[in-house]
């Protein structure tokens, strides 16, 4: 018999510790048969949108609504804060999915791009006039760059004028941000807040809210399923347009309380200290190199290693698989010859000392 896996890969990841339990209580206490317009249901809803409040710490003015996914929150994003003009950095398959989205919608996507596995230079990136969002990854999930906060606020003060969009999928919640400082931000659940997949979050602000009605007034489309008004309306009745994902909504709530019960500033820390554990090793071992040069782009949640001298990414996953580490191959064609390793919180010191000390020997 094999055991089962444990999953360092960047998502769908291994779930958080706390999950399991969540899940029993909520199948012996029906949450998956309630109706999603009981007070029960409300009583879930307002205490998942609370927890993260608390665990983001997100301001009074900003409005949090689920959705099925993070991709579904591009789309929305498009349609309801835009009409014709939105910029994207663009630096691996996430941003530039987000970029096709906005061409695909009709609207002219403007790109700033460099290549796979590099970093912004925020000071070479000029917006055109007449953008309406700058859409930035946060934490690009496929090469393992991240951009630093102080970058966005640059972008800020460079243009206020214009909405600014953060993809944080893969770094919530180890992401410390100032939302003051931008006015949308989404993630989805099954990377760093550990649960199965299926529910997207969106956060954003009344300037979001403001621009679509601009749009609805105008006579635009923003699309009937999910829109700004409709999820508004929604959410201060901590209520849904469509039957929800109940359980993964009671799941999320529990788990920021965990995490919020653990401490938000242990967790950054753990983080950070787990992520130079496994850099360190990248950069000493002969066989392995990070593949992020600059060390103020690495993520410390999605760890991406070059492999060398003739080192595939299936002998590597196969060599962990054996020891029940489960980590994710490289990203498109990057598939063979680069590994990527998921960091979330979940994981604890001893899973990533295991797992190094297994790289170590390879
Ligand atoms: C995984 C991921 C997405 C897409 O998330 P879904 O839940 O599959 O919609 C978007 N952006 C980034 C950076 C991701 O890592």
């Amino acid at each position: 018999m094999t055991s089962r896996k444990y999953f360092l890969t960047p998502g769908p990841s291994e779930l958080y510790f706390t999950v399991p339990d969540h899940m029993q209580a909520a199948m012996r206490d029906g949450i998956g048969s309630i109706s999603h317009r009981s007070s029960q249901f409300q009583e879930i809803f307002s205490h998942t949108v609370n927890q993260l409040k608390q665990l983001l710490n997100v301001p009074e003015n900003f409005q949090i609504a689920f959705t099925g996914s993070a991709t579904e929150v591009w789309q929305l994003l498009i349609q309801n804060c835009t009409a014709s003009q939105t910029y994207h950095l663009v630096n691996g398959s996430f941003s530039s999915r987000f970029y096709e989205f906005s061409s695909q919608l009709g609207r002219n996507a403007i790109k700033h791009e460099v290549p796979f596995g590099e970093g912004f230079d925020i000071n070479a990136v000029d917006v055109p006039e007449g953008t309406e969002m700058i859409c930035v990854t946060q934490n690009e999930t496929s090469s393992g760059v991240m951009l630093p906060v102080e970058d966005i606020y640059t972008l800020r003060e460079k243009y206020p004028e214009m909405l600014i969009s953060v993809d944080a999928v893969s770094s919530v919640p180890y992401l410390d941000i100032d939302f003051s400082k931008i006015d949308s931000l989404f993630f989805s659940v099954q990377k760093g807040m550990g649960l199965p997949a299926g529910l997207g979050v969106w956060i954003f602000n009344e300037r979001c809210i403001e621009r679509c009605k601009q749009l609805t007034d105008a006579g635009k489309v923003i699309g009937a399923y999910h829109n700004i008004p409709e999820l508004v309306k929604n959410s201060e009745k901590s209520q849904t347009q469509a039957t929800p994902n109940v359980i993964g909504i009671y799941i999320l709530g529990k788990v920021a309380e965990d995490m919020l019960r653990k401490g938000l500033e242990t967790i950054r820390q753990e983080t950070a200290y787990k992520a130079s554990t496994l850099y360190g090793l990248l950069e000493n071992h002969p066989k392995f190199k990070p593949f992020v040069v600059n060390p103020a782009h690495r993520s410390k949640t999605v760890i991406v290693a070059d492999l060398l001298e003739g080192l595939t990414s299936d002998k590597v996953i196969n060599a962990m698989a054996e020891h029940g580490l489960e980590i994710g191959k490289g990203y498109g064609q990057h598939k063979a010859t680069q590994v990527r390793i998921a960091n979330f919180p979940t994981s604890s010191k001893e899973i990533i000392f295991k797992l190094a000390d297994l790289l170590e020997k390879l």
